[in-house]
């Protein structure tokens, strides 16, 4: 569907797709083995300009439909391998709370250097105790004079000590309500900020997931984000906004390289003396998953759009993009490992890792359990707007039922008894 696009959405494709096919596909099943970053493939991506895909033009970024392309790139990367398209896309999640709520300065001291791929940043909100949760962190930071104290933990740091840039959330007024996070940049080897535990992943095995830890942390003042504390929550939350069409980017561009290589096996596996492809059973499961896999793309690219042009329902469609695609991405593995039988099975095939990396994607930048949440909230809301609209077509129904007191004339003609009876009929619903 590649005609439904501009001619700019559709030079990157054909950008990254070179460079996956050269860069990435041949290394990454080593890079998934050895659960190591790859460095050369970053060094490739920020050599040929990508990272410079969702950064404003002003601060020496692409410009264009920035989240779009930043979709586009992610599903080409995961196409071939899911933990380079996360890799990647992490460093967007990062930096959306800079580019939201930052000051200019802020702007113009890091959106440049993560537009060159030359800073690589992660995106600190979750802790052990608060995931979805996630307002219920306990990550503290108190002013003190002209820097800010940082003390606690953070679990899940995406892109590990890879990065060199932290956007930390954290309490800084525990008694307010609606301000009791902000948003802090920390750079890598600040005194006090260390890393522990390198997790051992089902999936995403190329990109480092790590502990963070913050004790006595000093950071200038000037790294809160927007220059105003109280606003880190907010920041959090428009970000999830933005980045989660990059998730279910993720989780598109999986699906369709599982899709590719069902589609090749297929054609050559033979059993019964003919290839497994003929049988119409196989030919009905291909249908299926290539339907699932193109409904979740121009599901993702709508929600994208509508992050570019700064649309109301934004909030919600990126939440239906991140669970329809992220749920087509697990289905349609799954299946692409049922078609290569026993051998999908085996790591020696390329389709067992698209399964693993899968998974990932129903669960971080919000489970597809919160993401049905933030839906039915949406939903919720429709419903009261809707009913002005749509109540009066709805026939009103009645139910009398027995009570003391007079009964109304029109509920004794229902029931055939008289308008003074006792014990009477009155209105219970209507
Ligand atoms: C590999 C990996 C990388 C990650 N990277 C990052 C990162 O870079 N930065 C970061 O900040 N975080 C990151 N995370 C954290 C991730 O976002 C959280 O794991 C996720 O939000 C879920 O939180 P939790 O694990 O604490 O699960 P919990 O919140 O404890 O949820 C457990 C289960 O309960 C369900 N549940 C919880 N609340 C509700 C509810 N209200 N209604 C219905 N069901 C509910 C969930 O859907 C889930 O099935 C990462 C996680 C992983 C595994």
């Amino acid at each position: 569907m590649d005609g439904l696009l501009s001619k700019e959405n559709r030079e990157w494709r054909e950008r990254v797709r070179a460079l996956a096919e050269k860069a990435v596909r041949p290394v990454a099943a080593r890079y998934d083995r050895a659960q190591e970053y790859p460095w050369e493939i970053q060094k490739a991506l920020a050599k040929e300009g990508i990272f410079k895909v969702w950064i404003p033009e002003e601060y020496g970024g692409a410009g264009g439909e920035r989240i779009l392309n930043l979709c586009i790139v992610v599903e080409e990367l995961s196409r071939a391998c899911g933990g380079v398209g996360v890799l990647f896309a992490v460093n967007a999640l990062g930096s959306f709370p800079i580019i939201l709520g930052g000051t200019g300065a802020q702007k113009e001291k890091w959106l440049p250097k993560l537009a060159a791929g030359e800073t690589l940043i992660a995106y600190c909100l979750s802790e052990k105790g608060s995931g979805s949760d996630a307002a219920s962190m306990r990550c503290r930071a108190r002013r003190d004079g002209n820097e800010y104290v940082i003390d606690g933990e953070k679990k899940w740091t995406t892109n590990g000590q890879a990065a060199n840039l932290y956007t930390v959330f954290a309490v800084t007024d525990p008694k307010s309500k609606s301000r009791r996070i902000s948003g802090i940049l920390v750079e890598k080897g600040t005194p006090g900020f260390t890393f522990s535990k390198i997790e051992d992943k089902m999936g995403i095995r190329c990109v480092p997931v790590v502990e963070s830890h913050f004790r006595n942390c000093r950071v200038p003042a000037d790294h809160v984000l927007g220059g105003l504390e109280g606003y880190g929550f907010r920041h959090a939350m428009a970000t999830l906004d933005i980045a989660r069409p990059g998730v279910a980017a993720q989780a598109v561009g999986l699906a369709q390289g599982a899709l590719e290589w069902a589609l090749v096996y297929t054609s050559r596996r033979k059993q019964f003396g003919q290839r497994i492809i003929d049988f119409q059973a196989v030919q009905h499961m291909l249908a299926d998953m290539a339907t699932k896999v193109e409904a979740a793309r121009q599901l993702v690219y709508a929600a994208a759009r509508a992050a570019d042009r700064g649309l109301d329902n934004l909030t919600r469609l990126s939440a239906m993009c991140k669970l329809y695609a992220t749920d087509v991405a697990m289905e349609v593995t799954t299946n692409a490992v049922q078609l290569f039988g026993g051998y999908g099975y085996m790591r020696d095939y390329p389709i067992e890792k698209y399964m693993r990396d899968a998974k990932i994607t129903q669960i971080y930048e919000g489970t597809n359990q919160v993401q049905r949440l933030v839906i039915s909230r949406n939903l919720m809301k429709e419903a009261t707007l809707l009913a002005e609209l749509l109540d009066p077509y709805l026939p009103k129904e009645t139910q009398y039922v027995l009570d003391e007191g007079p009964t109304p004339p029109e509920a004794a003609a229902a029931f055939s008894v008289p308008a003074v009876s006792v014990p009477a009929i009155k209105t219970l619903y209507q």
